[in-house]
């Protein structure tokens, strides 16, 4: 039990094949309780109950500061405290360069990257207060190699966008005991895709991973249970990939 007694807030978590819910359950496994947030407040709150008792589902749209600061205090009144967020929430489109409008650009830089400022803008104080937290955001290999697997360049924009505000973040928080690192899948299999992946791209994209297989919402929780725990108490301000190998840093 890695998360004994510690609290987790997970955004982004209500998706069944999702790596937020995946998370939550492993986090549940090791004895967290967790509260997921997602969009919709209903479908947030079954998800809770699915993980079993004592955890709780919360309406929030990471785009939204007021929203963020409502689930963070609803979130601390229910638990009294919160060990780790997990800033996950995402969402993906596959537009090239010059199909990229302003309203494309807005609608992914807002949920990919200002929903990791105002989410942790919304757990910092009370994190600094304890001069205890972990902070782990988000990102994809798709901002290490400038995308190409199936996030347009707005994508690999915001997710690169989250590697620079996490490895700040974790430069100003460590004073005050508050780890922010960072994890970058490469292909995962979730509904994120809106089923527009094809056979075909996925057996392109399977040549370029030494694993052989596209990775599993569990294979990223996995990196977030690490990054959660005290296993990585040394560690801050990392990026940790989680990609079979389909890239690897000289
Ligand atoms: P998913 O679509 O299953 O999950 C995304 C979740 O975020 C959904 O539950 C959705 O309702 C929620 N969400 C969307 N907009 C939101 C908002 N404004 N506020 C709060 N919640 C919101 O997809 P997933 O693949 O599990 O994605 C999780 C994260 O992983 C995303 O940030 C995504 O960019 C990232 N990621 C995914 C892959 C992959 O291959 N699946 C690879 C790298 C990174």
């Amino acid at each position: 039990m890695l998360l004994d007694s510690k609290t987790a807030v997970i955004s982004g978590a209500a998706s069944a094949r999702g790596i937020g819910l995946a998370t939550a359950r492993l986090f549940a496994e090791h004895g967290a309780r967790v509260a997921i947030l997602d969009l919709d407040q209903a479908a947030a709150r079954a998800t809770a109950e699915s993980l079993g008792r004592g955890h709780i589902g919360l309406a929030c749209n990471v785009a939204d500061r007021d929203a963020c600061q409502r689930a963070a205090e609803a979130a601390i009144a229910a638990f009294g405290q919160i060990d780790i967020l997990i800033n996950n929430a995402g969402i993906s489109q596959p537009l090239k360069l010059m199909e990229i409008g302003s309203a494309q650009w807005d609608a992914v830089l807002d949920v990919n990257l200002r929903g990791v400022l105002y989410l942790s803008q919304a757990f910092v104080p009370h994190m600094r207060t304890r001069r205890r937290g972990s902070i782990a955001c988000m990102s994809s290999v798709s901002a290490q190699r400038g995308g190409g697997i199936f996030g347009g360049p707005h994508y690999s924009a915001a997710k690169a966008g989250v590697l620079g505000l996490a490895k700040a973040m974790a430069r100003e928080l460590g004073p005050d005991g508050v780890r922010v690192n960072c994890v970058t899948p490469g292909l995962i299999q979730t509904d994120i895709t809106g089923g527009k992946l094809t056979d075909e791209m996925r057996s392109e994209i399977l040549k370029g991973i030494p694993l052989n297989r596209l990775g599993d919402a569990r294979d990223v929780a996995g990196a977030y249970l690490f990054l959660a725990s005290d296993l990585s108490a040394y560690i801050t301000g990392a990026v940790i990939d989680v990609n079979g190998g389909m890239l690897i840093h000289g």
